[in-house]
Formats: structure tokens, sequence, C-alpha cells
């Protein structure tokens, strides 16, 4: 007899991690990505023949299960040890963050640049999964959404209102990072600052990540989310400006005034400002489930640790 079908909504590290366990335990998985690859907000852009870490900047755990599962990424060659800002030991993606991701999500039937719009019951009581270019995918007996919070609602009408109610209770930040490349030598070479000004919550220099190594000085700087709300409809070459003139200020130094490369990406659900205190969301009834970073927390450890404890409970249904 062949296995019940899954489906999961978003390739980040919650979706990826639920993906793989399920995968592993012989579950029939598809996972669906709206951007041209997985990663999420772990994701790097390639630019100028170098590449930035857009999101997440550095990894780092609080319980033994994820340190665990660092030490096996870090074996499989696809992190590696830094010296961040933090106490805490830290882990970068090698040779950028998104390498994380790439290899985590070998092996997986994955389906990219395919973004949900919504989902229909069937008849049979499984669920069809329409794409915004109308075409139809399933049936597949149980939905997993592992988006961002804001990005689960729009997809979960049928849900239980108890499910809706408790996503609404998540809140999310926009971020808006600036990104660029400078010449100078003659700047600081510290791993990673916290800004002096309460505009930028950290600057993060790329080039001290190992494998990131390069001539031109590259940075990502990150404004905070009350920043990033106050200017959230800023053009893009704006916040990239101004972010990039905050930085300058504060970090008082003599600044090329033509950097070689400025720009900027806005994470409108960048960071969780409240997050639940469970696993996972589910509503059993409809075969309805949801993970993702905002379940326990703000950080990749967070979504790995709700992508895992859902597999887990799904390990034990139908199968
Ligand atoms: C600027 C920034 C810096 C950060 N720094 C750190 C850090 O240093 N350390 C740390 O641990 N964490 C950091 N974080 C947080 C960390 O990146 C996140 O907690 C984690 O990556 C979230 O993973 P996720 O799988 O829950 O969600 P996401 O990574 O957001 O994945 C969700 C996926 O769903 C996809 N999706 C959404 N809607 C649809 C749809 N309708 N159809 C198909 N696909 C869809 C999205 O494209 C995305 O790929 C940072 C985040 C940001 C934004």
């Amino acid at each position: 007899m062949t296995s019940a079908a899954i489906a999961i909504i978003g390739a980040g590290l919650a979706g990826l991690t639920c993906a793989r366990e399920l995968t592993q335990a012989g579950r029939r998985v598809t996972v669906f990505e709206k951007a041209r690859g997985p990663g999420g907000r772990l994701s790097s852009r390639r630019q100028l023949n170098s590449t930035f870490d857009l999101g997440a900047q550095a990894l780092t755990a609080q319980h033994s299960d994820f340190a665990k599962q660092l030490r096996v990424w870090e074996t499989e060659g696809c992190l590696q040890p830094w010296k961040g800002a933090g106490t805490l030991p830290s882990w970068v993606g090698s040779p950028r963050m998104s390498a994380l991701t790439r290899h985590y999500s070998k092996g997986l039937n994955l389906v990219t640049a395919t973004c949900i719009s919504h989902l229909q019951a069937t008849e049979d009581q499984q669920w069809s999964l329409v794409d915004t270019t109308g075409k139809i995918w399933g049936p597949f007996t149980q939905v997993v959404l592992a988006t961002p919070a804001n990005q689960a609602l729009p997809l979960i009408d049928q849900a239980s209102g108890s499910l809706k109610r408790q996503l609404s209770q998540v809140k999310e930040d926009p971020v808006w990072v600036a990104y660029f490349a400078l010449q100078s030598t003659s700047l600081p070479t510290a791993n990673c600052l916290q800004p002096a000004s309460s505009y930028l919550r950290r600057a993060t220099l790329l080039n001290s990540k190992p494998g990131q190594e390069s001539e031109l000085q590259r940075w990502v700087v990150e404004a905070t989310p009350r920043w990033s709300q106050e200017h959230l409809d800023l053009p893009k070459g704006e916040a990239a400006r101004r972010l990039f003139n905050i930085w300058a200020n504060d970090m008082a130094t003599e600044l090329p005034s033509h950097p070689q490369l400025l720009d900027a990406h806005r994470w409108l659900y960048g960071s969780v400002s409240t997050h639940l205190q469970q696993g996972f969301l589910e509503d059993a009834e409809q075969q309805l489930f949801v993970c993702g970073d905002f379940c326990r927390g703000s950080t990749a450890e967070a979504a790995w640790q709700s992508g895992h404890e859902l597999a887990q409970a799904l390990r034990k249904t139908i199968q």
C-alpha cells in the first residue's frame, strides 16, 4: 500500500526539516516553494561576483539537540564555526548561508517557483493545492504550512477557528537589510558590530566568515524592526542609501563616497516579536498543520525545532 501524501508549503528551515524527517520515515512528501530556491530567511544573494547573506548571519544553539544537528551539518561540510558577536559558539553556512538549505533539501521532492494561493477540499476529504497560475496539485491527505504566520493565515480559510485564533496571536515585524561592498581597507575589521544608533540592530562584515574572504569589504546592515516599520514603503535604493549613511555615521569613519555596490532587501515578515509557546499548530479534523520559527521563538533554531516536533508528531499519524 502506498503511504498518504503530504504537502508542505514553504522551504525554509522549518519546512525542510519537517520534509526531510518525514521523507526519511517513508512518507510521500512534496514541498512547494514560491522562490527560485529553498532557504527562506536563510538565503543568500549573488551580486558583483560575490554573495551576500541577507537573512540569518549565524546559527547558535540553546538546546543540545540543535547543537548536535549543527555539528552534523559541520561534518557534512555545509557549515563552519565562526567567531560572531555573541558569547555562544556560532556557525555559518559555507561558502554562504544558502549552502545549508541547498544541502538539506537534496533528495527531497521540491517544487520551486510555485506560489500556493489557496487550498481546495476534495470530495474524498483530501486537499488540492492551487498555485498562482491556476495549476492544481494533489490530492494530499495532510497539508503543512511552513511559511511566516502572516502568509499562512490567508491559506487556511477552511481551518478551525481555534487554529486561526492561535496563529493570529503571532506578531511578525519587517526588517530592512542594506548590503554593500567597499574598496577601502581602512575600515573596522570586527566581525559583527552592535551599532551605536538605535536605528540599526547589527552590522556584519561578511569577509570575516570562513570561505567568504574577498578583496572588497562586504557588509550587511540590519535596521531595527521599528526603523523598518517607519520606512516600510521606501523604494529599496533609498532604503539602502539611508541605512548606509546611518552605518557610516555609527562607524565614525572616513568612507569612500561611492560603494562599489549598494542595495537593500525588505523582509516583510522578517522578525518574530510575539511567538507561541508550542512546537506546532494543528487542526486534526481537517489534517492541516502549521510550523515555523514563530511557534517557538524567532531564530533558525526555533524554526528547526518546530519542523522537527511536527515531523515527530506526523510520523505517528496515518501511514
Ligand atoms: C535579517 C534577518 C536576520 C536574521 N538573523 C538571524 C541570526 O543571525 N540567527 C538566527 O538564528 N536567526 C536569524 N534570523 C531568523 C531566521 O532567519 C528565521 O527564524 C528562520 O530562517 C525562519 O525559518 P522558517 O522556515 O520558519 O521560515 P522562512 O525561512 O521564512 O521560510 C518560509 C518559506 O515559505 C515560503 N512561502 C511563503 N509563502 C508561500 C506560498 N504561498 N507558497 C509557497 N511558498 C511560500 C517563503 O518563500 C519561504 O521560503 C534572521 C532573520 C532575518 C530576516
